[in-house]
């Protein structure tokens, strides 16, 4: 067992977890962990976009479009937060060089998407994910004061008087003691739970199994997101893969096993996946169809290249012909309860992107809402850091005093870890 100490620890690599680190002071010594591979995360798999407000103009409206795609159960206060902020922080991204696709004009290409009033989605293709996810990898391995550990696995935070003061991780099977002044958890969402979702098969929950662990406020954790059009595979656990929205957005049609049409295609999510649903039952077929092969080859070819490749690897070719779809598990609209500034109800303790529950989404979340989420709410996190934490006066040598007794931790969370590592297929020499 080993003891590090740094200034803030943040337990995951998507969006919300590096675009925190990238946002915190470069005097602060920060260690960013994650379960598989850096880059195994959601954020690499977001297809449609980022949500933004086309100018402040346009703020209202994004405001209401979120508010009415929720069903009005949203936070009100995060809502406007969110689109206030929504320009400054995809300036930032872009400054830090994520590639926007351009129309003839060389201005942002925005595209449309379900439920939004008008187009505000920038993209990257119809892979905007992993172009998020490399920009912020790239940025981040090269600051000198963030430290990234890859397949590190969060078993549990450390406790000590209702504080927050480290995590448990657990890397080549070897127990990681992390002291940490402030920790936050960005590990994403519940979708490998699930046999039909979208999701990484590695995000199960993580984060949320620690806030319950620590009667952490949760918030929402009835409100999971089923995205209408997941590709229909009839071969067994893997990944569904995603038809985006955006090509519901581009003109996408559904259709019954009967060709005839059942549903405005651009209504929440919520809405058509529950007409998908019904169609189903009602032709007793296990998918409907989506349509887009009425549009330009090559531009479909262009502006799809991930769909469209990854559909004819599995033998629909969508230029040519329509597309199986059924419905799956896609977003968790609840979470770790968060103020505005994603403090936890745990002191220096925050929760930022899909873990955290800031209430922007209500009972249904606006499509391409995310990574922006993902985005303000970790700037702020890290704000709220940067201006915190040189009150914060315990120093390493004091914590290493108070609170590194090994015996101590063995005692606490000892049987956690034996449980950890035993689920991971380690030995334990008893
Ligand atoms: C197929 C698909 C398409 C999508 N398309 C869009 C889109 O177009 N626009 C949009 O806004 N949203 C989209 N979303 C939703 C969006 O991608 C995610 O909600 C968002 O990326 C989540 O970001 P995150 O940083 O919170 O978590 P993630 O990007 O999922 O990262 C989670 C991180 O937590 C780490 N982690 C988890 N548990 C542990 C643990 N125990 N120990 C250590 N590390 C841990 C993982 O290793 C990973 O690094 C899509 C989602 C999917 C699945």
């Amino acid at each position: 067992m080993e003891n590090k100490y740094v200034d803030v620890l943040v337990v995951g690599s998507g969006v919300a977890g590096l675009y925190c680190a990238l946002n915190l002071r470069q005097d602060l010594d920060v260690m960013v962990v994650s379960k598989d591979k850096i880059d195994c995360t959601n954020t690499s798999l977001a297809q449609g976009g980022i949500s933004v407000a086309r100018g402040l103009d346009d703020v209202p409206f994004f405001t209401e479009d979120t508010l009415k795609a929720g069903k009005y159960e949203n936070d009100i206060h995060a809502v406007n937060v969110l689109t206030n902020e929504s320009i400054e922080n995809v300036d930032y991204l872009v400054s830090l060089g994520l590639d926007v696709d351009k129309d003839e004009d060389g201005n942002w290409d925005y595209t449309k998407e379900g439920a939004h009033c008008i187009n505000r989605i920038i993209h990257t293709q119809d892979n905007t994910g992993e172009n998020v996810e490399k920009t912020l990898v790239k940025n981040a391995f090269r600051r000198k004061n963030i430290r990234i550990l890859e397949d590190t696995f969060l078993v549990d935070i450390i406790e000590r008087n209702d504080k927050c003061i480290g995590a448990i991780l657990l890397k080549n099977k070897e127990q990681i003691n992390v002291f940490a002044k402030f920790v936050v958890l960005a590990c994403g969402g519940i979708g490998g739970l699930y046999k039909n979702s979208t999701s990484q098969r590695i995000l199960r929950g993580d984060g949320l199994a620690v806030a319950l662990r620590h009667k952490i406020e949760l918030k929402d954790i009835n409100y999971i997101q089923i995205h209408p059009t997941a590709f229909y595979d009839e071969s067994g656990d893997e990944r569904r893969f995603l038809i985006s929205e955006s090509v519901r957005g581009e003109g996408g049609k559904l259709y019954n096993i009967n060709g005839e049409r059942f549903v405005d295609e651009l209504q929440p999510r919520d809405v058509v996946s529950e007409a998908i649903f019904n169609e189903m039952k009602k032709t007793n077929t296990p998918y409907v169809y989506l349509d887009i092969s009425f549009l330009n080859e090559e531009y479909l070819k262009n502006r799809f290249s991930t769909i469209y490749n990854k559909c004819l690897e599995k033998g629909t070719d969508i230029t040519k012909e329509p597309i199986k779809v059924s419905p799956a598990q896609h977003y968790f609209m609840g979470g770790i309860k968060v103020d505005l500034s994603s403090e936890t109800s745990m002191k220096n303790l925050y929760a930022v992107g899909e873990t955290a529950c800031t209430g922007i989404h209500g009972a249904n979340r606006l499509a391409s809402n995310s990574l922006l989420e993902g985005l303000v709410f970790s700037k702020r996190a890290a704000q709220n850091i940067n201006e915190s934490i040189d009150e914060f006066n315990l120093t390493k040598v004091d914590i290493d005093e108070i609170y590194t007794s090994r015996e101590e931790i063995e005692e606490e969370n000892g049987l956690i870890v034996v449980n950890a590592i035993k689920d991971k297929g380690g030995v334990i020499d008893d």
